[in-house]
């Protein structure tokens, strides 16, 4: 047993300064494997990034040592995970700068975070009339919600559009704005396009109008810094799988008026402070809204993740990650018959394209047979589909462990993708 405490203590990932791109990838043990008798080039993490060493080894280590069901237990064992989920919980509200944990709702993921605002919030403001607020690049998570609670309110459901370089011109996104707009809700990043969103301007323009705002910040929290005070948006929903932790856990941060106002999203154990066959009253924040038994390692190894990603360093992260970027950009241009779609003057980590005359399915089955993970098809925005005129895309997206080789190596076999169709 002392030996597994040790391991637990000893999880975190080494200081790496300055970026050491092999050093990191050595966390990653997935990486190490051949794919189709090749070196593994993992180029699909926006779909979700794998986990270091350290999330891994600590999500091990929960089960080895700390198991049992937390806030309930008067035994040292139910104090221990309970303190290993509530520390979670603060290390993620440091992550996106919340200025207190109560707002930091453990969710399953981003999709339940954007349904568990628009059911509980929805209810609460919407009325027939008002209208929701969304914009052409989104995905289904963020378009879906807001289409069910408009069918249960009578609200109506407003779309901002979007230009040919996959950009959210303000301007026409201003005049959709009105004051019967009660909520607006948009990425941060798109996970098709690759668009990075002025996310605090347009909470400015929204505010102004009196209507709330909701952030998808699935595609942003693992590549750029995020603060939710500098935002100053009143959600924001975040996945911990796309962020080098585990899946099936995810946060929603909010407003903690708002929080405080709107009414639970799901019943049961936990969300409640008393139960009578009359009458139930609700937990304070944020167990209001997390009804049953959370996913607790899933949540502690999301805590390993964000302190692994803050020990390396965001902002070193984010410049690797646009060195790399740039050189994708490059090789990709390079390529005879290759369309970008989604050219915006500010993008990040996703690179979506098109060649001509072979179909997105037919280049990624040819770069997997090469060992090369990409992933083909509409990413869950078929409406972005439509806007640009295709059936589907290659999606290229980075992460803090690829490198430039994987880069080359993209760029020769999509040179073998031409030869075999030509
Ligand atoms: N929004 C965006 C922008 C995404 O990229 C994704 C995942 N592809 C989601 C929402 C949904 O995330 P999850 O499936 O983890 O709930």
């Amino acid at each position: 047993m002392d030996t597994m405490l040790q391991t637990c203590a000893t999880v975190r990932g080494p200081l790496r300064r300055p970026y050491d791109v092999e050093a990191i990838r050595q966390q990653f043990p997935v990486l190490h494997q051949p794919a189709r008798g090749r070196a593994l080039v993992y180029l699909d993490n926006a779909a979700t990034t794998q986990k270091p060493r350290a999330v891994i080894d600590r999500l091990q280590c929960y089960y080895l040592c700390e198991n049992a069901n937390i806030h309930r237990g008067v035994y040292a064992l139910s104090q221990r995970a309970t303190d290993c989920f509530e520390n979670a919980r603060r290390r993620i509200a440091h992550y996106i700068n919340a200025p207190d944990p109560r707002q930091v709702i453990l969710t399953r993921g981003t999709t339940e975070s954007i349904n568990l605002v628009a059911s509980s919030l929805g209810r609460l403001i919407l009325r027939p009339g008002d209208e929701i607020l969304i914009t052409w690049m989104e995905h289904h998570s963020n378009i879906v919600p807001w289409q069910l609670i408009c069918q249960q309110t009578g609200a109506v459901l407003r779309v901002a559009p979007i230009n040919d370089r996959g950009e959210l011109p303000l301007e026409e996104f201003g005049r959709l704005l009105s004051d019967r707009t009660r909520i607006v809700s948009l990425a941060h990043l798109s996970n098709s396009l690759g668009t990075i969103n002025p996310v605090r301007q347009i909470a400015a323009m929204a505010h102004q109008r009196g209507a709330v705002v909701v952030v998808d910040g699935a595609q942003w929290v693992a590549h750029r810094k995020t603060d939710v005070q500098d935002l100053d948006v009143d959600f924001y929903a975040f996945s911990g799988h796309k962020l080098y932790g585990p899946t099936g856990v995810g946060v929603l941060y909010g407003r903690a008026e708002l929080l405080e106002r709107m009414p639970p999203y799901q019943g049961g154990g936990d969300m409640i402070s008393s139960v009578t066959f009359e009458k139930t009253t609700y937990n304070e924040l944020p167990h209001k809204f997390e009804a049953g038994t959370p996913n607790i390692a899933g949540a502690i190894g999301l805590g390993t993740a964000v302190d692994w990603i803050e020990e390396i360093g965001l902002d070193a992260i984010a410049a690797h990650e646009e060195e790399l970027y740039d050189h994708a950009t490059q090789v990709l241009g390079a390529v005879p018959g290759l369309r970008l779609i989604g050219t915006a003057a500010q993008r990040a980590s996703v690179l979506s394209f098109v060649l001509e005359h072979i179909h997105p399915h037919d280049i990624g089955t040819v770069l997997d047979s090469e060992g090369l993970a990409i992933r083909t098809g509409h990413h869950c925005c078929q409406p972005v589909m439509e806007r640009f005129g295709v059936p589907a895309t290659a999606r290229v997206s980075l992460a803090c462990y690829n490198t430039t080789a994987e880069i080359d190596a993209l760029g020769a076999a999509l040179g073998n993708v031409i030869r075999m169709f030509a």
